[in-house]
């Protein structure tokens, strides 16, 4: 797609209104603040095609499977995060004819997503029909501070006449997901009521009894002259309020909505109404210009943490910035029930569930730019739903052990595609490396002992079944898998998932050992209340000793999966473009068939486990996989850009780069109008901390091995490393940390040892 977005280093601007590309803005220009998201729908009546979306983040719905042949173990349902309630309505009637960017003509139209200052603003001109002009300017946003409330001002302005305005304000809960199944609606009336200026509109899912409470006030002045009500009215699900304003040409009528939305994850559901109201009250006090205020004081602080600044390329700077936009809007590790669904609140697609993408891509995010509890909080949600991974494993015939589910909502699985549900397992495997991954960078060991060692025992016993030992070659294998690259189902020893498997028996055992050293009785209490066997650890030895891996001595690689080199082994550029997207242009059949690969598989591996393999080997092995990868996953280009930094494959590195960094801002897999590719943003925010700034935490050292991309003045990453922040700036000739607290702290930079005193600043020669 030709980009149609301007390019700013903190906006995103929109001019000029393109209704074929109105769907994809409303994913892109989506606003949310880890409580509830809103794609960037029109407030006003709006008769084109758009998919109007409101979400409120844990709230979901159990739709029943549909599939085509049913297979045992598959879940009974699908869940859903549910689009709820449409709080930003406004209708507005002008001298009689409805305002409808479909119908008018539109000019001087802009969009613009202000990422520093966390809301979203749009402007423009609409000739009415009859030829009236108005001039539109509309904000909003949902508040970081107040999580359960959104806030709109909307100003009318006739351009060439004098006459009467009608508003509508309006809250309508009867909504439809677009996914549903079965076009079932999700929602039941409650309650709905509508009196002066406020209306509140309560519904209730029709399954799990999730109830939620809207409530707004709405306010209306004509050139500073406030205008009461004129009526208020409801029906089923759904209240509004009506004001009749005198419109005066070049003279203002301003419309401000704010809006509680409140649900009873959070609140008793008796209570829910009065709790709206409450916090409403709270909100139209604080009034809009100071919530406003308040909203661009909560983003410098993001900002604060998580700001990567690029010098020399503000394509760049705009993609990266949009990437930690959504991540920050979309989890804030406040409440260990949430999670991150791979399209965060910009769309319904992937069902608003957990996916490994949480832990293979997220968690390095929250680990680096965020307080230490909120990544807790993501291993903390995988434990609360350690239970529920046990009931999967058995539902599927395992005697022992835990099996996360690939999809969830509230830990049970809920994706029904058998090659994926049942073979795609090495997402246990991101679970436990997860665990690994945040005791190396926080250094918070603790954990272990606290619930790690629950988990990864559950899962460790769940490969020791799911292995099978091969006597007449003395080695344990895996049958029937899915590696990452979905593109090649149903194999068997999957390179990636037996090492996952085999790495995780590893770091299981090592745990135990640690923990029995460090806190013997606490040791003991786990062995008991684990039932764990001195077998079992022994069964653990020994398929780490005899893990079967699929290689080629002669290519020095490690095979994707058993007989990988006996399909017809091509590269990416030996095809016609016409081909590509493979998923748009292929038959399922022949892409299966194919050598092509669907994102990092192997290479996931060398990623994870990098400290394990030496430079020829992952070179060997990128060499031999990237030409036949054709990214058509989202995760795919982040992970391939951090390890062609680290082979000194610089053009290569920008290239992906720019493709994870862009993706949704330049429509990249032509998908944007579903939602954007929240998991990925994560991704993209390591190419930059990890492919350019070389960051890795080894042995509890922090290292740097910087490069940057010609294109580059210089780039700039904030961290948080062990109680320190740095900042890490790199220029072509030098890199510089600033440690920005009072904590002494050391880096590596180029494996030489540099100690950076608090509130100082070093500087060492870019190589
Ligand atoms: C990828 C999976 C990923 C899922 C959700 C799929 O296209 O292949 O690895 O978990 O998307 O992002």
């Amino acid at each position: 797609m030709k980009p149609y977005l301007k390019e700013h280093p903190w906006s995103i601007i929109e001019e000029g209104f393109d209704q074929t590309k109105h769907e994809i803005s409303e994913s892109i220009f989506s606003i949310g603040n880890g409580h509830m998201g809103q794609r960037a729908n029109f407030e006003e009546t709006y008769t084109g095609a758009s998919l109007q979306g409101s979400y409120m983040a844990g709230v979901y719905y159990p739709d029943k499977t549909r599939v085509g042949w049913w297979k045992n173990g598959y879940p009974e349902y699908f869940a859903k995060v549910l689009n709820a309630t449409n709080w930003i309505g406004l209708k507005l009637v002008i001298n009689g004819i409805i305002l409808n960017l479909n119908t008018a003509k539109v000019s001087e139209f802009k969009r613009e997503l202000n990422m520093k200052e966390g809301f979203l603003y749009r402007a423009f001109t609409a000739t009415l029909e009859n030829g009236d002009i108005v001039t539109v300017e509309a904000t909003r946003f949902v508040s970081i501070t107040m999580k359960e409330i959104g806030a709109i001002e909307y100003k009318v302005t006739p351009v060439n006449f004098d006459g009467e305005i009608e508003i509508t304000s309006f809250l309508d809960g009867d909504i439809i997901n677009s996914d549903a199944n079965y076009d079932e609606k999700f929602w039941a009336e409650v309650n709905q009521t509508a009196t002066d200026n406020k209306a509140l509109v309560t519904v209730k899912t029709k399954k799990l009894d999730f109830y939620y409470t809207s409530k707004m006030q709405t306010f209306v002045d004509t050139d500073g002259v406030n205008i009461e009500p004129t009526t208020a009215s409801t029906r089923e699900k759904y209240a509004d309020v009506v004001f009749h304003a005198p419109l005066k040409q070049g003279k203002t009528t301003a419309i401000y909505k704010y809006a509680a939305n409140v649900t009873n994850r959070d609140h008793a559901h008796d209570v829910l109404e009065a709790v709206a109201t409450a916090k409403l009250t709270d909100a139209v006090s604080i009034g809009f210009g100071a919530l406003k205020s308040a909203q661009k004081d909560a983003w410098d602080k993001k900002w604060q943490d998580s700001d990567i600044v690029i010098e020399g390329d503000v394509s760049a700077q705009q993609g990266i910035r949009f990437n930690i936009f959504h991540m920050n809007q979309t989890y804030t590790g406040k409440d260990a029930r949430l999670n991150i669904g791979p399209k965060g609140f910009t769309g319904e697609k992937y069902g608003g569930s957990t996916y490994w993408d949480t832990e293979a891509y997220c968690l390095p995010f929250y680990l680096a730019t965020a307080d230490q509890n909120i990544s807790r909080n993501l291993l903390v949600y995988r434990h609360n739903h350690l239970e529920k991974a046990k009931e999967n494993a058995q539902k599927l015939g395992f005697t022992k052990g835990a099996l996360y589910p690939m999809v969830t909502m509230n830990g049970e699985e809920s994706h029904n595609e058998w090659e994926i549900t049942f073979e795609e397992i090495h997402r246990n495997g991101a679970i436990a490396y997860a665990i690994y991954d945040y005791v190396n960078y926080t250094g918070d060991k603790d954990y272990i002992g606290e619930l790690g060692i629950e988990v990864l025992v559950e899962i460790s016993r769940f490969w020791e079944e799911r292995v099978h030992y091969v006597p007449r070659k003395d080695v344990y294998m895996m049958h029937g898998v899915t590696g990452p690259n979905e593109y090649d189902n149903n194999v068997n020893n999957n390179w990636y998932t037996n090492r996952i498997a085999s790495w995780t028996l590893d770091y299981t055992l090592q745990s135990l050992r640690d923990l029995k050293e460090t806190d013997p009785s606490l040791y003991q209490q786990w062995v008991e209340k684990l039932h764990l066997q001195p077998e079992e650890t022994t069964k653990w030895e020994d398929i780490i000793d005899k893990m079967y891996y699929p290689v080629d001595e002669n290519l020095g690689v490690f095979l994707q999966a058993d007989n990988f080199l006996d399909k017809e082994i091509m590269k990416v550029e030996d095809l016609d473009s016409k081909h590509l997207p493979l998923n748009q242009n292929w038959s399922w059949d022949r892409i299966l068939r194919s050598c092509f690969i669907k994102q990092a598989d192997v290479l996931q591996g060398m990623h994870f486990l990098n400290h394990e393999y030496d430079l020829d080997t992952i070179k060997r092995n990128f060499d031999f996989y990237e030409p036949m990868t054709v990214h058509e996953s989202s995760l795919s280009p982040c992970v391939h850009s951090i390890l062609a930094c680290q082979l000194g494959y610089q053009d290569k590195a920008y290239d992906m780069y720019l493709r994870t960094a862009r993706l949704d801002l330049d429509n990249y897999n032509n998908d944007t109008e579903d939602g954007c590719h929240i998991t990925s943003m994560a991704g993209t925010w390591m190419s930059v901390v990890q492919g350019f700034g070389g960051m890795k935490v080894i042995d509890h050292d922090l290292h740097l091995r910087p490069f940057i991309p010609g294109k580059w003045d210089s780039f700039s990453f904030k961290i948080v490393f062990r109680g320190a922040r740095l900042n890490i700036h790199v220029t072509q000739q030098h890199i510089e940390v600033t440690n920005e607290t009072a904590v002494d702290t050391a880096v590596k930079i180029f494996d030489e040892t540099v100690h950076v005193g608090g509130n100082e600043t070093v500087s060492v020669k870019t190589k």
